[in-house]
């Protein structure tokens, strides 16, 4: 990244803003951003292209969010890059009208991404930071062991990384897995054997349906709580994903908005009813040709450790609200949440920054990360503040309400207004 020619000094590209992580956190930041500055803002991401979440993208799995919910109409209806004006300008508007989905397939908002990428044209792929810096000049980011760039402002857009609990290690890594590598590693799977699929969320539940589309007969569906929750998507329940609320929730003390989040999380972080029912109806489709369940629901297991046995079947074990248990599978595939990047600080960067008592970034309402010694620096952050701006901190409900309190911030002025009065609720 950084310019070298021969007998010149070398010089590393300057930009007001940088943008670490290409998701749809700093993608919506970098689509209100070119509307409103003539300043030069770059996004580095570790992956070679665009995508979201492409390992666990395949036909059939379906949104969780509406399609009003894009980049940028929240606070800019007429942005270029809303996703009606994907719809109209790939030609895909009235198929996609008369499919009447009841929720968008998870490829297409990919597909929008991808589209929105190209045209914002901010992107550095294959560019993994290393580190972040505080130089005189400001931030400074290394990509490769170079200095790739420098900036005023920092935007971490990192978002999450699949869980590999510790039972996985030891085990045939071909038929004991995560399940962002369930796509990859099918072709070698026994379709007959036993096959445990381990953790009672969304992912979970994808993989199942994707073991019983491809011919899967003995599935053994293992969740630590006592039942396999769906999302509350009540009227009430998107009540907590709006503007107001988050302002509510910041106006409470700590453990008061801790405890507020915790009791509220399923209304986001669970499994869809219409995911739900389709594996119920591939279950009893399943009854009825082989004569028995295929896929067997086993809540209030939670799996703790595993040996692999002399004749190669997997030994699971769990705990469970009564006795222990054992379960011997075939193969084992684990779908066990999710976890925050963190942001690749150096030493002395680190140093600086405000931690709270859970080692998590210290994130003021503006989405800004204390340190000492700013100077003018600002380092903001997506995706990494539940404990203070609630869930919509982890999905796409609010991301272009984000983007602008974010802009609003970095520039010192009302640039987007932020509105949300017109609630029935009062909190
Ligand atoms: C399978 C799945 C489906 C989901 N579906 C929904 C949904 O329907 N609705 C909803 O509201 N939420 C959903 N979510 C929640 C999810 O958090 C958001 O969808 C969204 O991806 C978050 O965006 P982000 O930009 O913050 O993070 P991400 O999309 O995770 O993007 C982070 C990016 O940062 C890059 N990166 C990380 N570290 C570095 C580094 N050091 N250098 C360079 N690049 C780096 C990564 O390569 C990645 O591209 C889903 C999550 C998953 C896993």
């Amino acid at each position: 990244m950084t310019i070298t020619e021969p007998g010149k000094q070398r010089t590393t590209p300057r930009y007001h803003t940088i943008g670490i992580g290409a998701g749809p956190s700093n993608l919506s930041l970098a689509a209100l951003y070119k509307n409103v500055t003539t300043e030069k803002l770059a996004l580095f991401d570790a992956r070679p292209g665009a995508g979201w979440h492409t390992p666990l993208l395949y036909p059939g799995v379906r949104m969780q969010t509406g399609w009003m919910k894009d980049l940028v109409s929240l606070v800019d209806p007429r942005h270029e890059l809303t996703f009606l004006n994907y719809l109209v300008t790939s030609g895909r508007l009235y198929a996609l009208i008369n499919s009447q989905f009841d929720s968008l397939p998870r490829i297409e908002y990919e597909r929008y991404l991808a589209w929105a990428t190209e045209r914002l044209g901010v992107v550095n792929f294959s560019s993994r930071v290393e580190s972040i810096s505080i130089t005189d000049d400001g931030f400074e980011v290394t990509v490769d062991g170079e200095p790739a760039a420098v900036s005023e402002h920092l935007v971490l857009g990192l978002g999450t990384r699949p869980v590999r609990p510790a039972y996985l290690h030891g085990l045939p890594e071909e038929r004991a897995f995560i399940a962002d590598e369930l796509g990859a590693r099918m072709p070698a799977l026994d379709h007959n054997a036993p096959t445990a699929v381990v953790g009672g969320g969304q992912t979970g539940l994808e993989c199942i349906l994707r073991l019983l589309g491809s011919g899967f007969t003995d599935i053994r569906w293992l969740g630590r709580n006592q039942w396999f929750r769906s999302i509350d998507d009540s009227p009430m329940a998107n009540e907590l994903y709006r503007p107001s609320h988050i302002e509510f929730l910041q106006g409470l003390n700590r453990s008061k908005r801790r405890e507020m989040i915790d009791d509220s999380r399923y209304s986001g972080d669970a499994i869809t009813p219409g995911g739900l029912r389709a594996l119920y109806q591939s279950n009893y489709d399943g009854l009825l040709t082989l004569g028995r369940f295929p896929v067997t629901l086993l809540p209030g297991r939670d799996v703790r450790s595993s040996t692999p046995l002399p004749d190669g079947d997997i030994r699971l074990c769990c705990t469970t609200s009564t006795t222990p248990e054992e379960h011997d599978v075939r193969q084992v595939v684990v779908a066990g949440g999710r976890e925050h990047v963190e942001a690749p600080f150096d030493d002395e960067l680190r140093e600086r920054i405000e931690f709270d008592d859970d080692g998590q970034l210290l994130v003021e309402p503006d989405y800004s990360v204390r340190w000492k010694g700013m100077n003018g620096h600002r380092i903001y952050t997506f995706n990494a503040s539940r404990y203070s701006h609630g869930l919509t901190n982890a999905g796409l409900t609010q991301l272009p309400v984000r983007a602008a309190i974010v802009l609003n911030s970095m520039f010192d002025r009302e640039i987007y207004p932020i509105s949300d009065e017109l609630c029935a609720v009062q909190w």
